[in-house]
């Protein structure tokens, strides 16, 4: 029998691209093979978003156009995974009738079994028979709590880098952000166990793997449903032991969750990251008040400050909301203060878009399109001044790279990391430096990136 073929599209965040990685793993581990593209496959599943409205837009028109292919290629089966699928159940069968799988992001874990059904559906069956599986899909719906993607044996070989991947430490979260869809598309907190995280790691690092990513929505707050004693900087020491294993980061944090226990951790640690993804929102205590944050910027600045006591070479990286409701002009202007204060190495700058299903969703959205335009560009403005400041003070340095591949924009370059997370090209030809770790001369900053010549060691004679 011909192996069924899939194709797999992944929208949103990293904790998405890992899902996709466990969901291909599953799917291969009961024999069934990954298309080289869309058109290949009899199988072409969509793992999405629905943080934001634009996020949501581009699966809409995808499904579109797969009814389409749908009418050419009646059994084409088409899957709806991850948050929207959480999020817009009922409104993905209403609107899309041709979509024969809906699965929310914490029932996927046997993914396989739910195709098996699909394709042992009656109606699947008569829409074929009928020739209308274009506007009769299979109807397989599983959200909610279900088989978790964490009992997924993940194929370690299935990653897309060589050097680098992700691991899932925890899934959903308890947090009450009121702007936030993630409680109720990923369900309550639920973390791993230390031993099944760092058995994952040692698999990736014995098949090459040397940095390692460690995600959550609210990852270091891992562990406080598992018990006292189980915590991130815990779980980061276990970790830290493993041979192979070069630079180890986490994502995504929360600032009342920076314990001192944690930044001991990242004090002591040489493997951890140099740099923390620490969103603050918002630089004004009225806003972070309503979005229910749970701290305020004094607080904020509190943590940051212990922080920096204890590791001053440790650079922050923040999410922004602009033109939440209410939002005032002095409430932007305590968000640039705060960037200024702390002098962030990094932001993601976004637009409030009220999301279904939220509690934010409920308040006026009444600051006009083109206010929260203007605030999104003066945030990136000030951004990109501190991130030119602090690339223009590492020039001269020589700081240590993983190269992850050739430039994108320069063929006869290679890019790679810093420990900091940032952006290194270098003129360099061929792919044997790939996945190594190289000194780099940093000769130049840009905006977003540094140039650089690698530093080539004189073996001793
Ligand atoms: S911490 Fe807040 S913003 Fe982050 S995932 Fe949880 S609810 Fe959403």
């Amino acid at each position: 029998m011909t192996r069924k073929a899939f194709f797999l599209h992944s929208y949103g965040c990293q904790m998405n691209k890992l899902d996709s990685e466990l969901v291909a793993s599953k799917l291969q581990q009961a024999g069934y093979r990954a298309a080289a593209s869309e058109g290949e496959a009899d199988v072409v599943l969509l793992n999405t978003c629905a943080v934001r409205e634009h996020a949501e837009d581009r699966v809409w028109s995808r499904l579109g156009r797969l009814r389409q292919r749908k009418r050419r290629d009646p059994a084409l089966v088409v899957g709806v995974l991850g948050c929207m699928a959480e999020e817009h159940q009922r409104t993905l069968q209403a609107r899309m009738p041709h979509v024969d799988l809906v699965v929310g992001p914490s029932a996927f874990g046997d993914i396989d079994q739910k195709l098996e059904q699909v394709f042992q559906s009656a109606r699947r069956r008569a829409g074929l028979e009928l020739g209308e599986s274009w506007r009769r899909g299979a109807g397989v719906v599983a959200a909610g709590h279900g088989v978790s993607g964490d009992v997924v044996h993940r194929e370690v070989g299935v990653r897309p880098q060589r050097s680098q991947a992700y691991v899932s430490v925890m899934r959903g979260c308890n947090m009450p952000c009121t702007y936030c869809i993630v409680p109720a598309t990923r369900g309550k907190e639920i973390s791993r166990s230390i031993d099944d995280i760092v058995a994952e790691t040692r698999r990736l690092c014995d098949d090459g793997v040397t940095e390692v990513t460690l995600l959550g929505q609210t990852v270091n707050a891992y562990g406080r449903d598992l018990g006292r004693g189980v915590t991130l900087a815990r779980l980061l020491r276990a970790l830290h032991e493993i041979d192979g294993l070069r630079r180890l980061a986490f994502i995504t944090s929360h600032p009342n969750f920076l314990s001192a226990e944690l930044i001991d951790a990242l004090a002591e640690l040489p493997k951890i990251a140099r740099y923390l993804h620490l969103p603050a929102q918002s630089g004004s205590d009225a806003v972070l008040k309503t979005m229910r944050r749970g701290y305020t910027v004094a607080r904020y600045l509190r943590r940051w400050e212990d922080l920096m006591a204890r590791c001053p070479d440790v650079e922050l990286h923040s999410d922004w909301i602009v033109g939440y409701p209410g939002e005032t002009e002095s409430d932007v202007d305590g968000t640039v203060a705060l960037m200024e204060r702390v002098r962030f190495a990094q932001s993601y700058v976004f637009k409030y878009s009220p999301r279904p299903g939220t509690v934010a969703a409920g308040l006026c959205d009444d600051v006009p399109d083109a206010v929260k335009a203007e605030r999104n560009q003066r945030l990136l403005a000030v951004q990109e001044r501190l991130t030119a400041e602090r690339n223009l003070a590492l020039v001269g340095s020589v700081q240590e790279v993983l190269v992850e591949g050739p430039s994108p924009r320069d063929p006869e370059r290679l890019t790679g990391r810093t420990a900091h997370h940032r952006i290194v090209h270098f003129p360099a030809v061929g792919r044997d430096l790939v996945g190594q770790y190289v000194p780099v001369r940093i000769d130049a900053a840009a905006a977003h990136s540094l140039l650089g010549s690698r530093v080539v060691e004189s073996v001793a004679r």
